[in-house]
């Protein structure tokens, strides 16, 4: 995708706060990203401009470049974009060290021009970099204008952020469920079309949408009372984390229901997956409560599907799961196909009684 920025002199202080207004117009992160790509253009009017996501794998640093300009014409990737595409950087540029150092901005020659690159901070690790290229050195005001401007689209990120973040575990929440299906959708590599066609097989599609559910989490809360029911809610969101990828997005739909939104898996493996999640959820040790299992339901995405229909599907999918002894994980689609569950009809047309 692509957007015309705007160039002007020197900025003044009526385009100083038409940049910042713009800035802080947003409440979708790629909206927020370019609108800083177009600012620190519109300030410093640079060569080029790049931004890079961060990636830390270990203790590596891996980047791959999320947003750019062609002349006054901006570009960035849509969507969530997959951990493979994120490449380790050459340890000798400016980028690197600014990745490696975490903190202010790093200024030099980088081949025949000359380089400014600022990381993004979030809980002190870089999740993003500028790199600001021109022809000749930069002058401390550009500097000093697009740090600035890079502390405001951080802060408004970290902010942007927290809104999205259930107060409890830190995954995201039901409100931004919408909004994130709608971006993961539209970064879903294209399908096969003759899997398209048919939507009750479980061989079909690459995305895949998960609900899992905690197994008699009311006697956890009786038994133990609310505090080490929360306990249990942390630590499952915990177990979470460290289980799925990062492109992988985790929400908590409040009370003890969790949601998982997994991209270019096959049915295999994202069965595999559940399960062992399942079984490591089993076989942890919960502070005073000890064991706790989950039941899981999960269904495909496909390109033509609403939020409402693969959480009801998913949603099927579990309480069969749950009437069936609970402790396990079950596919919509391969329930269907078994006849344990009768599809659901997509009513396109206005119902009349
Ligand atoms: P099932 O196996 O059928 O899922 O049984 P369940 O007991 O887990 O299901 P039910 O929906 O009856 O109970 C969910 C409980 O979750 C009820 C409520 O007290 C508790 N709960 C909801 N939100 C929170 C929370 O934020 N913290 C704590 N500690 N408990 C919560
Ligand atoms: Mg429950
Ligand atoms: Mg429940």
């Amino acid at each position: 995708m692509s957007q015309k920025s705007s160039r002007h002199g020197p900025p003044s202080h009526d385009q100083l706060l038409t940049l910042l207004e713009r800035l802080t117009r947003y409440r979708d992160s790629h909206m927020v990203r370019l609108s800083a790509m177009q600012s620190l253009l519109a300030l410093i009017r640079p060569k080029g401009i790049r931004l890079y996501d961060v990636l830390k794998k270990g203790e590596q640093y891996s980047v791959v470049l999320s947003a750019w300009n062609e002349g006054e014409t901006l570009h960035f990737s849509e969507g969530v974009i997959s951990e493979d595409r994120f490449e380790p950087i050459a340890t000798d540029t400016l980028l690197a060290k600014s990745i490696a150092e975490g903190s202010g901005c790093f200024c030099g020659m980088q081949g025949s021009g000359y380089e400014c690159c600022i990381p993004v901070l979030m809980d002190d690790e870089p999740v993003s970099v500028f790199e600001i290229q021109g022809d000749k050195p930069f002058d401390d005001a550009s500097i000093a204008m697009a740090t600035g401007m890079i502390s405001v689209y951080r802060n408004y990120l970290a902010l942007l952020e927290d809104s999205q973040r259930d107060t409890l575990t830190g995954l995201l929440n039901r409100k931004t469920f919408d909004t994130g299906f709608a971006v993961f959708l539209s970064s879903a590599v294209h399908l096969d079309a003759e899997l398209q066609d048919d939507r009750r097989s479980h061989k079909e599609g690459s995305h895949w949408l998960a609900v899992m559910d905690i197994d008699h989490f009311k006697r956890v809360n009786d038994t133990f009372g609310h505090l080490y029911g929360d306990e249990v809610l942390i630590l499952m969101a915990n177990l979470m984390r460290g289980s799925f990828r990062q492109g992988d997005r985790l929400y908590r739909f409040g009370g003890e229901e969790f949601v998982v939104l997994m991209r270019d898996v096959d049915f295999a493996d994202v069965k595999k997956k559940l399960d062992d999640f399942r079984e490591k959820v089993e076989q942890h040790v919960f502070p005073q409560v000890g064991q706790v299992t989950i039941s899981i339901g999960f269904t495909s995405v496909m390109p033509t599907s609403t939020p409402a229909m693969v959480l009801g599907e998913a949603d099927e999918a579990l309480y069969y799961a749950k009437g069936h002894g609970r402790n396990q994980v079950r596919c919509y689609g391969e329930l269907v196909e078994q006849k344990l569950l009768a599809e659901k009809t997509v009513h396109t047309e206005v119902d009349y009684f």
